[in-house]
């Protein structure tokens, strides 16, 4: 019987496919950004750009410290949030609601990250791996922080003026409350007048 694998051989599974994941991201954050209509949207990608950059050297330092190559593994997880949101881009939304779905996509791609590297820092503690897991602990840091900006972006203006562009009569404040309201008052003076 061959040998079977361990969490060691798990774990640096997981730090080649974050490796390819991080490759693939370089490559989508400046689509991301150059779609952006938002200035902070745009540099909110931008920054993470550059973050990214840092997050890859810091898997080639683990890699080191581990004695492994330093290779990825195709990462089939990010690539098909990529291809989502690369076919979002493709349709025609309005600029605002455009901006709304690349926070989107963009959020689905932090999630992800968000996931695997809180796996990998647990992994590396629970083996040992101090100097591994405080690096991985640096990334995922970096992920939440990108996710809160990217919520922060949504909810202080580019998520209610996608609203307003999809329901423009209506005020923000009290619209689910009063426009029902105000609709069935006025079907119904419709009706009345109609005898
Ligand atoms: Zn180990
Ligand atoms: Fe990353
Ligand atoms: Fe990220």
């Amino acid at each position: 019987m061959a040998d079977a694998g361990t969490l060691h051989d798990a774990f640096v599974d997981e730090l080649r496919d974050a490796y390819d994941a991080e490759k693939q991201l370089t490559k989508a954050l400046p689509k991301l950004a150059k779609a952006a209509r938002s200035p902070d949207l745009r540099a909110a990608f931008e920054a993470h750009l550059d973050e990214t950059r840092g997050q890859i050297v810091r898997l080639e330092q683990i890699f080191a410290n581990l004695g492994e190559k330093v290779r990825g593994k195709h990462c089939d997880g990010i690539a098909g949030i990529i291809e989502e949101g690369k076919a979002v881009m493709e349709e025609g939304f309005d600029e605002a609601t455009m901006d709304a779905c690349l926070i989107a996509a963009g959020q689905r791609a932090e999630h992800y990250e968000m996931a695997a590297y809180g796996t990998m820092v647990a992994w590396a503690r629970a083996m040992g791996h101090a100097e591994a897991a405080d690096l991985l602990q640096e990334t995922l840091d970096e992920e939440k922080a990108a996710d809160e900006t990217l919520s922060s972006l949504a909810e202080d203006g580019i998520n209610d003026e996608a609203a307003s562009a999809a329901h423009p009569d209506e005020d923000e404040d009290d619209a689910e409350v009063a426009v029902p309201v105000r609709t069935a008052f006025q079907s119904t003076s419709a009706k009345s007048s109609r005898r």
